[in-house]
């Protein structure tokens, strides 16, 4: 059996045509709708001759970003969503690792689009969509596809200052969304509430539940965010029983207590999280508010597909304890490799390895970062056999349990954002009056500390370096030394800059 998500979505727009599938703050799409718009976008894309070619699309997020996932999808060709909030510096170099072959946008957003290098073709959204559809092209396109064809690519902050790019294939999704919808019970009667920006992998549980399913997904607007309360009375008002956030977004409600003001207790389901640590302490706020709802803690890399493995929480934790990211999914096979290559012996600390389906195939166009991290497995000495090397330091606890504990790497989570510590070094550096620089986490405080040895202020470092780096990654707090500390290789002393956290 040929597998392409897209049949996922001819079967629920057939059995559900008139249901509403995707809304945002201007529109709503109906299943329905959803196929004859992204077919139509297929049938344009095959009429330029592009067969698994990349495809960016280049769009504020919405349900239009949505149809053009799907036109890729039906045409087989893979996406990549651009994020129109990102510096032009760093589109830029997405572009170049990404060397689409075609972009779609809106007739407004071109003009901006015009500004980069690129120079192939273009698919104007709104006059695309409304084109007559030629079936048979986009049928048979479809079935010459196979499952390991390319879904979407997915960028991430990369240390020297290049983006990867997270290449995901179909086949990685439907083994991840058939176990998402199995083990929650997804249904067309599921209503969710998305958070997680369509360049993030969150927003694949959210997208491909929903067509899978039958369900309705409501896309926030981002500034509910930042208003706890107007936001629970956005999920109650759109009855919205199931949210895939990342932690950082819950922990805004837990902190406000805003459950005071919404009583959210007959609405909401199921409450998943995934991205970066939950803390116990803001856990427990949304537990004793609403104690009736099914919480789960997922772990993964996007390099998975997602997440890999999830912890249902079923007991009473203290606020200072860690919550486990518990067990692998089905499929997957979760391996913990010590300092040696040795799986972890009991209680010892080790690297979390993942093996399986939901694996990617690398980074698109980066044999070197792809070669790093995607690995002959060290216990297969008899076959080729590719593992993906998280960098998360793990251990399991007394329950057989799996306990993050922190990076191996200099990458952090900050605000539910991926980051590079030195992605921003790199931005830094590039300022003529900067010699040295160095960046650390202060993980108490939730800061990117930056330390310099010139005299000059976040203001300005920040201001230069914002068209170098999306604002998430400039740095909350800049402190100047006389000298930089240097340790015996002659590295700066990160250890020792620890100290002025
Ligand atoms: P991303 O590729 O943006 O999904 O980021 C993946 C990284 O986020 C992982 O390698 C972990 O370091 C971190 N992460 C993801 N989920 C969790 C979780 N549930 N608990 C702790 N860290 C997490």
């Amino acid at each position: 059996m040929k597998a392409n998500v897209t049949y996922w979505l001819d079967q629920t727009a057939d059995r559900l045509p008139d249901k509403v599938a995707f809304a945002d703050e201007r529109k709503a799409v109906t299943f329905g709708e959803l196929r004859s718009q992204a077919r139509a976008l297929a049938g344009q894309i095959l009429a330029r001759g592009f067969f698994k070619s990349p495809v960016a699309v280049y769009m504020e997020k919405g349900v239009d970003m949505l149809v053009s996932f799907m036109g890729a999808a039906y045409s087989c060709n893979f996406y990549s969503p651009i994020d129109i909030g990102m510096p032009a510096s760093r589109v830029d170099k997405i572009l170049e690792v990404l060397q689409p072959s075609l972009v779609i946008t809106t007739a407004a957003l071109r003009d901006t689009f015009a500004q980069y290098a690129y120079q192939g073709d273009y698919l104007i959204f709104e006059e695309a969509v409304l084109l007559p559809e030629d079936g048979q092209i986009v049928d048979s396109a479809r079935d010459r596809g196979i499952d390991t064809d390319l879904l979407y690519v997915l960028f991430t902050s990369g240390s020297t200052g290049i983006p990867k790019g997270v290449t995901i294939s179909h086949r990685s999704v439907i083994d991840y969304i058939d176990w998402v919808t199995e083990t929650f019970q997804i249904t067309k009667e599921d209503t969710f509430g998305n958070q997680a920006p369509f360049y993030f992998d969150n927003s694949i549980l959210d997208i491909y539940s929903t067509i899978k399913s039958g369900a309705t997904t409501y896309i926030i607007p981002k500034n509910l965010f930042a208003q706890p309360v107007p936001l629970l009375e956005y999920l109650r008002e759109n009855q919205i029983n199931t949210i895939f956030w990342v932690p950082s977004a819950l922990i805004v409600v837990a902190k406000l207590k805003a459950f005071r003001n919404v009583d959210l207790s007959d609405t909401l389901r199921r409450v998943l999280f995934c991205g970066e640590v939950m803390p116990n302490r803001q856990l427990n706020v949304w537990r004793k508010f609403l104690p009736n709802v099914l919480y789960a803690n997922l772990y993964g890399p996007t390099e998975i597909t997602d997440a890999c493995t999830y912890y249902i929480v079923d007991r009473e934790f203290s606020d200072d304890e860690p919550l486990p990211i518990g067990v692998p999914m089905a499929n997957t096979d979760i391996i913990v490799l010590n300092g040696q290559d040795k799986p972890v012996a009991e209680g010892e600390v080790g690297e979390l390895c993942v093996r399986g389906t939901s694996l990617s195939m690398g980074y698109y166009n980066n044999p070197e970062k792809t070669g790093e991290v995607f690995v002959q497995n060290p216990l297969n000495p008899h076959v080729p056999e590719i593992i993906y090397r998280t960098g998360d330091l793990v251990k399991y606890n007394e329950y057989g349990e799996l306990v993050y504990l922190s990076r191996k790497d200099f990458q952090i989570k900050h605000m539910g954002h991926r980051i590079e510590l030195g992605e921003i070094e790199t931005a830094v550096s590039s300022l003529e009056e900067i010699a040295l620089c160095c960046c650390l986490y202060d993980e108490k405080r939730q800061k990117i500390v930056l330390f310099i040895e010139e005299q000059l202020d976040k203001a300005y470092i920040n201001e230069r370096i914002a068209r170098l780096v999306p604002e998430y990654m400039l740095p909350n707090k800049v402190i100047t030394l006389e000298t930089m500390p240097i340790n015996a290789n002659g590295k700066i002393d990160r250890v020792k800059l620890k100290e002025y956290l």
